[in-house]
């Protein structure tokens, strides 16, 4: 099985008037990128793919929040077909990780929940994150989990900027390549908002303005 990311062209972009957004954000989209519907066909995909390379082993995802909490449940839940008959069980595990503030990284890396990371000793661990931009985020997750003396790491990552990274990082499964645009939604949030919206989307300058911190 050939394993093959989801390149989004620099200009891609639909029309938010063809899609189906909440109310409360009327204004403040200018586009969609990625269709929900898109995301979760891809994540089908990408389950087997993880699947065929890691194989039947033991598993523990690693969710880290918030940012990925909609790209987690679709991809356990994917995962589990993918290995419906694997003898072994996957635990799900979660921690949160804070960096942006506005549109930019605050440069700081704040890890939450670690305590219950020390449960990942020895395991196979997938990370499971939404997005990939300076790299910082991941790497430091990678060298954490590597200091609580993990087993084994993969990443998946639900969106890889092409950007210049400032790390190296890992990026094992990875469910589509986008442009580099500050992007909300699935998850994803601009000051907390937008997480709940389906679709993934570039926000408008008035939507910029209207959750500025
Ligand atoms: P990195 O450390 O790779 O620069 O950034 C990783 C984190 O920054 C992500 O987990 C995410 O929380 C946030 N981030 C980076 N790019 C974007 C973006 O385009 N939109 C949103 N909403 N968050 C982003």
């Amino acid at each position: 099985m050939v394993y093959t990311r989801a390149i989004i062209p620099d200009d891609f972009e639909l029309p938010v008037a063809a899609f189906d957004i909440p109310q409360c954000y009327n204004g403040d989209l200018s586009a969609v990128v990625i269709p929900e519907g898109l995301v979760k066909d891809r994540v089908r995909r990408l389950a087997k793919d993880i699947h065929a390379q890691i194989g039947d082993q033991p598993l523990a995802l690693l969710c880290v929040l918030k940012g990925s909490y909609k790209f987690f449940t679709a991809l356990v839940d994917e995962m589990t077909n993918a290995r419906s008959s694997c003898p072994e069980p996957m635990t799900v595990d979660f921690i949160r990780v804070k960096s942006y503030e506005d549109q930019s990284s605050t440069g700081q890396i704040h890890i939450m929940g670690l305590s219950n990371l020390d449960e990942l000793k020895g395991k196979n661990v997938l990370v499971v994150d939404d997005i990939s931009d300076t790299g910082r985020t991941l790497a430091k997750l990678l060298s954490t989990l590597d200091e609580i003396g993990v087993k084994q790491t993969w990443t998946a990552l639900l969106l890889s900027k092409r950007v210049k990274r400032d790390v190296d990082v890992r990026e094992d499964f990875v469910a589509f390549e986008i442009p580099d645009k500050f992007i909300v939604g699935y998850g994803l949030d601009y000051n907390q908002k937008f997480r709940d919206l389906g679709h993934i989307c570039v926000m408008s300058p008035a939507g910029i303005q209207k959750y500025k911190l």
